[in-house]
């Protein structure tokens, strides 16, 4: 019954970009010291014609072992290019907009990192307009193309972001090895955040640590104005969460 229901799912997820069923919705990330928006992070939505919408953590996992992520994963890409660049040329020349890439994704040949190269070359877009969120999945392997692949999008300007920080292996030694722009401090760490917390040390010391490497630190999941005022006191850099928004559909975000 299980193994019937995720071969629907696949086939579902098969008719689901011919059919315009995908939307990218956009999520702020604010500014700590003054409470702007300075960049987002893009959030794929799919409107199931049946079952209405589906969280990604219900279909991303099947698109990955399917291979459909690749196809998903350059729509999205294509999509935010698109709206980046619009939103820049309206309201904000600086404002980025952060894509998650799946360990999966850096597993097709090369071609992938150079299209969406290509593809802001072509829109005029400076590399810099995009970040890419990565989990420690990728960095664990290591072979040279990831590596080359990461290099590539640095080399324009793209920067990188660590995804769900302190929830894997988080060996510290990626850390040194790949530069990374950004650590995403994991909503769970933020979840139960107080004063003297076991969490409040982990946030603290995860703030200072990456502040001593020089890579800037965004909390996810701030939920309440507690938790904002205690990462703001420890030096966080920037927060994400349903305090500040809902992740939004394009005109809403706008
Ligand atoms: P993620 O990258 O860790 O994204 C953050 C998740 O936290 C999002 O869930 C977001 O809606 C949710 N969130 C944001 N603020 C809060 C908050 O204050 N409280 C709580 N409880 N949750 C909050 P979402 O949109 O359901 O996405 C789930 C995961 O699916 C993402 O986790 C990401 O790993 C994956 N995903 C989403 N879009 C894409 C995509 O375009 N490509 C790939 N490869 N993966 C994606
Ligand atoms: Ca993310
Ligand atoms: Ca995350």
């Amino acid at each position: 019954e299980c193994a019937q229901k995720r071969l629907r799912l696949i086939n579902d997820l098969r008719d689901a970009l011919p059919q315009n069923q995908f939307q990218v919705y956009y999520q702020p990330i604010v500014t700590m010291a003054t409470g702007g928006i300075a960049k987002a992070e893009a959030l794929l939505r799919w409107k199931h014609p049946v079952h209405g919408m589906i969280s990604p953590a219900e279909f991303i996992g099947v698109a990955e072992e399917s291979g459909l992520i690749h196809d998903i994963g350059n729509w999205v890409f294509r999509e935010v290019a698109e709206q980046v660049k619009h939103w820049r040329e309206l309201y904000n020349a600086d404002l980025q907009i952060s894509v998650n890439k799946s360990p999966v994704q850096f597993l097709s040949d090369h071609s992938e990192s150079a299209a969406w190269i290509d593809y802001l070359n072509r829109l005029g877009l400076s590399g810099r307009s995009l970040v890419l969120e990565i989990t420690e999945g990728v960095l664990m392997d290591a072979r040279i193309e990831i590596i080359s692949q990461l290099r590539k999008y640095h080399d324009i300007g793209m920067q990188i972001s660590l995804d769900d920080f302190g929830t894997g292996y988080s060996s510290l030694s990626y850390l040194k090895k790949f530069d990374i722009d950004y650590l995403k401090i994991d909503q769970s760490f933020v979840k139960n955040l107080t004063p003297g917390s076991d969490d409040m040390a982990l946030c603290e010391a995860m703030i200072v640590m990456a502040h001593k490497l020089g890579i800037r630190v965004v909390a996810e999941g701030v939920e309440t104005e507690g938790q904002r005022a205690l990462l703001a006191a420890a030096g966080c850099d920037f927060a994400q969460g349903y305090l500040f928004s809902r992740p939004l559909p394009a005109t809403e975000f706008a």
